[in-house]
């Protein structure tokens, strides 16, 4: 196999979705499974949709998720420019070139008069070699006119010229073979009134000679492929042209319909790799990174959409999945966008960070309050809670109580556990705890142990309660940890109060 180049090519439109990511991920594993190259190109060639900071945005969130081209507008290259806007000659000379040939052609057609053809087909126009000879170009008007508007700098696009009755065959490696007749096919705008190409022509030409070996994308640009096999063949590069693999769409969580952006704020869940400030609040997109993700666990769980190794292994570092990956093994049906899954993902990334590298983390997610907390104290916390954070800012959620005292309790346990006798138990209990000299989570379990003993109590009579009193929830690491944690002083008075205005309720 000759050496491959495979690009990512996405549009500075806004943040890149997510379906966008994994496009990204799948083209940087096969460059890196095969020794070639990954390309970063970015095609804003359409001045209308372009936005400001879409392609920093780009770069950023490649590099959170440690993505990063072999060639670029950032990486440079032998094969720049790598930004469309900046090879503008290097389209008008291969538009030339099809123009001279005779395989597209002038078309001055005005907005208007576009307009009109439309509605005179009730929607079903198409610029064709049906409806070609009606409008104004280079084929259905005399040569002497053309000359002349072309004089006059008559506004004017450059079409494809598709020649009717013909198949076009694609060779998909996801889809197979798939056909299309160029009947339906129109002939497609390539150079447009302001100079610039159309995705089409500017995509072709850049593959070509930026050697592309293999085109990964998103199936939505599946339909246009047909073009674009017409566009190699137009300029007689049949034999160097790439191959295809459109990869399925992600579908919303509920299975049903594709992921479409608006779905990320209609389910408060992130459907982009980072946050996006967009012009007014109701714009703002939320990211996975800001969610809380780790990047590792976001690829991993991308690389599923899509992809399976026909094994039960799920978790891959970006190195196993770079062995693993092949597009033979990239299916053809929709893929469920389970958020629930990423979070499951997350989770076990989280679990098995280095702790002096989660450390810092959990600092942040709780700052203000652990700013001046010593490291050994954070790593104690990040040991005892590492397993039990789906993403990052929940560790805030679990850890509240150390800085803040509960501002209520669980009270179906409440409701469950406490018993009247409960009162002069725990009080006794508290008196114990205050007696201790040392306050260590085995000092802590013993004195606990012996007054469980004492009154013929389990660990379901007193551990919930004593939870539920100290971080106003059930749920927690082992509850001698977090008494000790939380301080001897703080844990009494918490319980003090719990008991007390238990009896008084209950
Ligand atoms: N510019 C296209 C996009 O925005 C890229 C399609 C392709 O990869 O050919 O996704």
């Amino acid at each position: 196999m000759s050496a491959v180049r495979v690009r990512f090519a996405p549009s500075p439109t806004g943040a890149l979705h997510i379906g966008g990511l994994r496009t990204a991920l799948y083209n940087f594993l096969l460059a890196r499974q095969t020794g070639g190259q990954f390309i970063l190109r970015i095609e804003d060639t359409d001045q209308k949709r372009y936005v400001a900071g879409a392609e920093d945005y780009i770069q950023e969130a490649l590099s959170w998720c440690g993505l990063s081209p072999d060639e670029g507008p950032a990486a440079g290259g032998d094969y720049g420019p790598y930004r469309q806007s900046e090879r503008r000659e290097t389209y008008q000379k291969y538009t030339q070139q099809l123009l001279d040939q005779g395989r597209a052609y002038y078309a001055f057609d005005t907005p208007e008069e576009l307009n009109a053809a439309r509605e005179a087909a009730n929607g079903t126009f198409k610029y064709d070699a049906l409806s070609r000879g009606k409008m104004r170009n280079s084929i259905s008007l005399p040569a002497a006119e053309v000359e002349e508007l072309l004089a006059k700098n008559t506004p004017y696009t450059v079409r494809l010229l598709v020649e009717p009755g013909q198949r076009v065959y694609i060779r998909d490696i996801v889809r197979g073979d798939v056909s299309f007749s160029t009947d339906e096919l129109d002939d497609k705008v390539l150079m447009k009134t302001d100079g610039l190409p159309t995705y089409h022509l500017a995509n072709i030409v850049d593959d070509h000679l930026m050697e592309i070996s293999h085109v990964i994308r998103g199936e939505e640009w599946l339909s246009s492929t047909a073009h674009h096999v017409l566009l190699y063949r137009a300029f007689d590069w049949e034999d160097s042209m790439p191959q295809f693999a459109h990869l399925p769409l992600l579908l919303k969580p509920t299975g049903k319909g594709k992921l479409s952006k608006r779905d990320g704020q209609k389910l408060g869940i992130p459907v982009f790799p980072l946050s996006w400030v967009g012009a007014t609040p109701e714009e703002n997109l939320e990211g996975f990174r800001e969610r809380g993700f780790h990047p590792q666990a976001l690829l991993n769980f991308l690389a599923f959409l899509g992809w399976n190794p026909g094994t039960e292994q799920e978790i891959f570092s970006l190195e196993e999945l770079t062995t693993a990956f092949s597009l033979d093994r990239v299916g053809n049906s929709g893929a469920r966008f389970d958020f629930e899954k990423a979070l499951w993902f997350n989770q076990h990334y989280i679990s098995q960070e280095d702790i002096e590298i989660l450390a810092p983390k959990i600092r942040q997610a709780l700052a203000p309050w652990a700013d001046e907390e010593s490291d050994a104290r954070l790593y104690q916390i990040a040991r005892l809670y590492q397993e039990r954070a789906k993403t990052y800012p929940e560790f805030r959620d679990q850890l509240a109580y150390l800085y803040t005292t509960p501002e209520g309790y669980d009270e179906k346990t409440i409701r469950k556990k406490w018993k009247p006798e409960r009162q002069a138990q725990l009080t006794e209990l508290i008196e114990s705890y205050r007696a201790m000299n040392d306050w260590t989570p085995n000092s802590i379990k013993a004195t606990t142990l012996a007054f469980m003993e004492k009154n013929e109590l389990g660990f379901g009579n007193v551990l919930p309660l004593l939870r539920n009193a100290i971080a106003g929830t059930t749920s927690g690491p082992d509850a001698f940890e977090m008494l000790d944690l939380l301080g001897k002083d703080p844990a009494l008075e918490r319980l003090e109060a719990a008991v007390k205005l238990w009896s008084e309720q209950h």
